[in-house]
Parts: C-alpha cells; structure tokens; sequence
C-alpha cells in the first residue's frame, strides 16, 4: 500500500546521503517530492531515476538554503498546486572541520550556522504559513543528531547548531499546538553518508576512518524511521527519535573493534 500517496514532501539536502534515501522511500511510498540541493545535476537526475521507477511526480529546485533571498524566491515561485506541501523534512546540513574551538575555522562556523539553523528557519519560515492557509494536516521533520543532546571534543560548533535544531523543535511544536501541524526531531548518531567527506573537507582516508571498527548507521535506516514518523495516524506525534549505532552509546562514547 503506498502510504503517503499524493502527499507532497519538500526535502533539503536531497543530493546525497540521508535527504536522497529520504527522496527514494518517500517515492516508494507514494509521496510528489520537491527536492533541493546546490547540485542541480544530481538532483535533476534522482527526480528522473524516481519518475521511472515509482512514476513519482517531483521538482528539483537548485537552492542553498542558506540564502534567505533563494529560499524566500524558491517558495514563491513555486507552481501553485505545488505550494500545497504536506511535509517538510529540513535535512540540509554539515559538520565542517573536527579541532579544538580556539583553533577553529570562523568560516566554517559561518557556513554550519547559516546552514543547519538558518536554513532549517528560513524553509520553515516559508512552508509552515502555506501548511496553515491550505489547512493541512502539516508535518516539519528536522534532522537534529545526537550532537544537540551531547557535544564531543572538537565539535563544539557542530553541536551546537544541533541543539539548536532541537529546541527550534520544541519551540516550533509548542507554536503549533493548536493546529494539525505535527514536528518531529530526528536525531541520528554515526551514518555513513558523505558527512564525514565534507567535514574533512574531501580527505577521504579521514572520513573512512571515523566509520573503521563499527556498523554504523545507513542513511536508509533513516529514512526508514522518517517514514514511520511521517506515516503514524493524525493524532500520534513522534515528538523525537534518537537513533545510534549499536556500538555507540552517546556522542563520543562509540566501541570500536580492533
Ligand atoms: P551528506 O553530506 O551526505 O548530505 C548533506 C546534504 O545536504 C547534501 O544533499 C547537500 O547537498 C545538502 N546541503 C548542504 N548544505 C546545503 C545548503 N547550503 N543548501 C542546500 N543543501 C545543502 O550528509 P548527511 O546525509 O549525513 O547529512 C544530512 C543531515 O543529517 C545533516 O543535517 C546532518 O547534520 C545530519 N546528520 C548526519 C549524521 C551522520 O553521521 N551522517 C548524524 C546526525 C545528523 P549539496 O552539497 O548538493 O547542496
């Protein structure tokens, strides 16, 4: 049965890794999907790939989200059949750099703040108010991490706009407790994307290494939980799920085998 038939689901970050597993399940489960990301070209290509494959009706809209002017144009100019978007599932997001504060990047602060918190603003600040005018049963789904609940060494930026996810989260749901609208946070641990590629800026070696030892997570693990949120009845809100690796207890609590 596809369970969200008809459903329309704006995804950000949909390129790669967590946003793209999303695209796929949300395809197979029915949904029209508009998709975002700066690569224009591998987003065009995925809405392709799931137009033959489920026969999904998607947009694939080049967009950084953290250009508030882009996102605000984006929205507008979406067609207005499009404008009727059910789901939100803010994703885009980066972890840039692994050192000590005092020794950090203040560019790389820059870009994590102005993506993961203020893009993760500025789509919601577009797409909730069009949820309440078209009287939809809403839902913004924000993926937080593990980071926003407990911060680890040489992370501290990182974290920090994840907690920020978190109580954007629970303000936004305390906002909108009088409507349909439903908010979930997801809040993965370790999941082997291209995540760690961006963080070390493309050192590949680096970002292998952080996976070496453990099962981590796959971005279609997920996806898979994103879909159960999005798909539980009216009435029940997943408020928050945290999800690791059986190996990793918190943040930086992870065994690793030798
Ligand atoms: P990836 O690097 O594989 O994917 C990140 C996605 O975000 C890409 O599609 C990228 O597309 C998009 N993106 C990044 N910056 C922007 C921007 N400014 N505007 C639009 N899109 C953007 O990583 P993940 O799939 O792992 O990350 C997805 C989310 O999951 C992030 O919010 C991350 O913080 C979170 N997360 C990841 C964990 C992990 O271990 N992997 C753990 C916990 C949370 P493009 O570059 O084309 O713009």
């Amino acid at each position: 049965m596809q369970k969200l038939k008809g459903k329309i689901v704006f995804v950000s970050g949909a390129s790669n890794g967590i946003g793209r597993s999303c695209a796929e399940a949300l395809a197979a489960a029915g949904a029209k999907l508009i998709l975002c990301a700066r690569s224009f070209n591998k987003i065009e290509d995925l809405s392709k790939n799931l137009r033959d494959l489920y026969n999904t009706e998607s947009l694939a809209i080049k967009l950084d989200v953290s250009n508030r002017g882009a996102v605000d144009k984006a929205i507008d100019n979406l067609p207005e059949e499009w404008k009727k978007i059910d789901i939100l599932v803010n994703n885009a997001g980066c972890a840039l750099g692994l050192e000590k504060l005092h020794e950090g990047s203040p560019e790389d602060w820059d870009n994590m703040i102005d993506t993961n918190v203020k893009g993760l603003l500025y789509l919601t600040r577009k797409i909730v108010p069009l949820m309440l005018k078209y009287q939809l049963n809403g839902h913004v789904v924000n993926v937080g991490s593990t980071a926003g609940i407990f911060a680890y060494p040489n992370g501290a930026v990182y974290c920090a706009t994840k907690s920020a996810v978190h109580f954007i989260s629970d303000g936004l749901r305390m906002d909108l407790v009088d409507t349909p609208i439903r908010v979930t946070n997801i809040q993965p641990g370790m999941t082997e994307t291209n995540f760690s590629n961006v963080r070390f800026h493309g050192d590949e070696e680096k970002a292998k290494n952080v996976y070496a030892g453990i099962t981590p997570l796959t971005p279609e693990d997920i996806a898979e939980i994103i879909v159960y949120a999005i798909s539980a009845p009216p009435h029940v809100q997943i408020c928050e799920v945290t999800v690791t690796p059986t190996q990793q207890a918190t943040g930086g609590i992870v065994y690793k085998k030798k």
